[in-house]
């Protein structure tokens, strides 16, 4: 190649990436406008990957790689991790009103309700009940110290119908599961970024990344730690019911369970995926920066067939409330823990003190409970995990206690006896059931007819 034609080659070279510079700043206005000029340090990013298991995910030993970045996040400084985190509510509802008020589930009492008068386990009829406006959420006290406040959910619930978006200046949220997972939560996040109104105001950033949460999209060829398999959803045929009901047979149920287990694993694999690309979104919008404040964690967990039970929501096992709480603040994290301890974390950079206790709640489902003929998602209970032994009271069954695993009957427990009452009052309707909230559930594919 002669001289000349170097020269000129490399002269069109360098006129095409002026101009692909030029085309950027051109193109991306809003960005230009709404993003700070440097990384900013002050961002408060709380993050909740919906559904995920302790026990599933690789941060905390899971044999499947399925949380790289979790991974990656644990391993910098300053990080900490616990892994016997526990849930205060049994779904999405309960346990994001514990984690925006820092109350726990009886006290703000959003959550589904028996139904039925004072004979909680007579209910007819299934109601919920929103998150009140009594208490201070952390986006309102984000909001009063001059944040901008940003809602992101790739779950329904956390909309304006469940009163869990009060206090944010922005809110996303489709109308239906599986709306927003992967690169479409990307782009929501990309979208609310661009609504900011100052570039000059901290932010304070919710991200509810649902990918965990059935539907369950379909695992593709060519990974080497899950076979390739079809999506699965609540709504394919009556396989939940059938299963729940024990109307399937043997060799079916362990299919349907091996499908379950690589489905949701590929899930809780996405939803980390999809972490990673909100953090390097955020990366890029200069939102994130030295001293930005982290807290992720989740709001429930999910029975893959574990004592006959599938789905999430109504009763206090491991499968369902036990979650990891992650922070780059507050130090270390004792085990075990109440994941509600985000609260603080995210509100202060600090553990609260006292720490809450380790305490969920759940409450019964009157239409699943048909399905099953009464078998399943009839009780109201409460549990409490302490660092040898968990005590767990329902009102079918009573009291136990023991090792996790290991309950034995046991005498009702005097330092659980208030919560439980609490509980009992909590699940009695006050004629204040919110239709919209049903409406909206429903919707999203929670309700069944
Ligand atoms: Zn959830």
């Amino acid at each position: 190649m002669s001289q000349t034609r170097s020269i000129v080659l490399a002269g069109a070279l360098l006129l095409g990436l002026g101009v692909l510079a030029w085309q950027k700043a051109w193109i991306d206005p809003v960005r230009h406008f709404k993003a700070p000029d440097e990384p900013r340090g002050d961002t408060v990013l709380f993050v909740v990957l919906d559904t995920v298991r302790a026990d599933h995910s690789s941060v905390c030993g899971y044999e499947r790689p399925t949380t790289p970045t979790l991974q990656r996040l644990a391993g910098k400084e300053g990080w900490s991790t616990a892994c016997r985190a526990y849930a205060p509510g049994s779904w999405t509802l309960p346990s994001h009103a514990s984690y925006f008020t820092g109350l726990e589930v009886p006290e703000h009492g959003a959550h589904s309700l028996a139904a039925g008068g004072e004979d909680l386990g007579q209910n007819t009829s299934e109601q919920v009940r929103p998150l009140g406006s009594e208490s201070q959420t952390l986006a309102e006290h984000f909001a009063a110290q001059g944040y901008e406040t940003v809602s992101v959910s790739g779950n329904p619930v956390v909309s304006a119908a469940s009163g869990l978006t009060r206090g944010f200046d922005e809110v996303r949220a489709p109308g239906r599961f599986g709306s927003w997972y992967g690169a479409d939560f990307r782009q929501q996040l990309q979208h609310a970024l661009e609504a900011g109104t100052s570039k000059d105001k901290p932010l304070f950033l919710f991200l509810n990344i649902a990918d965990a949460h059935v539907p369950w999209a379909p695992v593709p060829e060519g990974l080497d730690w899950v076979p390739a398999r079809p999506g699965l959803d609540w709504g394919q045929g009556t396989l939940w019911a059938d299963f729940l009901g024990g109307r399937m047979a043997p060799a079916e149920r362990s299919d349907l369970l091996a499908h379950l287990g690589d489905v949701y694993d590929y899930g809780v694999h996405r939803a980390d995926g999809t972490l990673d690309e909100a953090l390097v979104l955020l990366q890029e919008w200069n939102r994130l920066g030295p001293g930005s404040r982290i807290v992720i964690t989740s709001d429930h967990g999910e029975y893959l067939g574990e004592d006959g039970l599938l789905d999430h929501g109504h009763y206090l096992g491991e499968p369902n409330n036990q979650v990891f709480l992650m922070s780059n603040q507050g130090g270390p994290l004792p085990e075990p823990i109440s994941a509600l301890a985000a609260y603080g974390l995210v509100r202060d950079g600090a553990l609260p003190e006292p720490l809450p206790k380790v305490r969920a709640a759940a409450f019964p489902h009157a239409q699943r409970s048909e399905w099953t003929e009464g078998k399943w998602f009839t009780r109201t209970s409460a549990a409490e995990w302490h660092s040898e032994e968990k005590v767990l009271w329902s009102d079918e069954e009573g009291w136990a206690k023991g090792p996790v695993g290991d309950l034995s009957a046991s005498a009702p427990d005097p330092d659980l006896a208030e919560y439980v009452n609490a509980v009992r009052s909590s699940g009695i309707p006050r004629g204040d059931v919110d239709a919209d909230l049903f409406d909206a559930l429903k919707a999203a594919g929670y309700m069944d007819d």
